[in-house]
């Protein structure tokens, strides 16, 4: 189980973004939080349908598109590591 959340501003086509916690960058969720909590779902496609009954059109991420078989992946750090200062 993944939680979802749908963005409460739609993107420039129209269509709210549908984001999973486990999958999306920190980009997804601004500290502002404009995006909703949808619940506790197995799969994107349960937590999009549930988007369409408050947001339609609504639509998976495309930060998630192609990424579920990555799941267990670690994500990468978010910084490049710093390199020592020579003396
Ligand atoms: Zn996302």
């Amino acid at each position: 189980m993944a939680s979802y959340f749908v963005a409460c501003d739609a993107q420039s086509d129209g269509a709210h973004a549908v984001h999973d916690r486990n999958l999306c960058p920190p980009s997804c969720f601004p500290p502002d939080a404009t995006n909703e909590y949808l619940g506790e779902f197995t799969e994107m496609a349960q937590a999009v349908a549930v988007a369409r009954l408050r947001f339609r059109p609504a639509r998976r991420c495309r930060e998630t598109q192609g990424t579920v078989a990555l799941r267990s992946k670690a994500p990468p750090p978010l910084l490049p590591a710093l390199t020592p200062p020579r003396p």
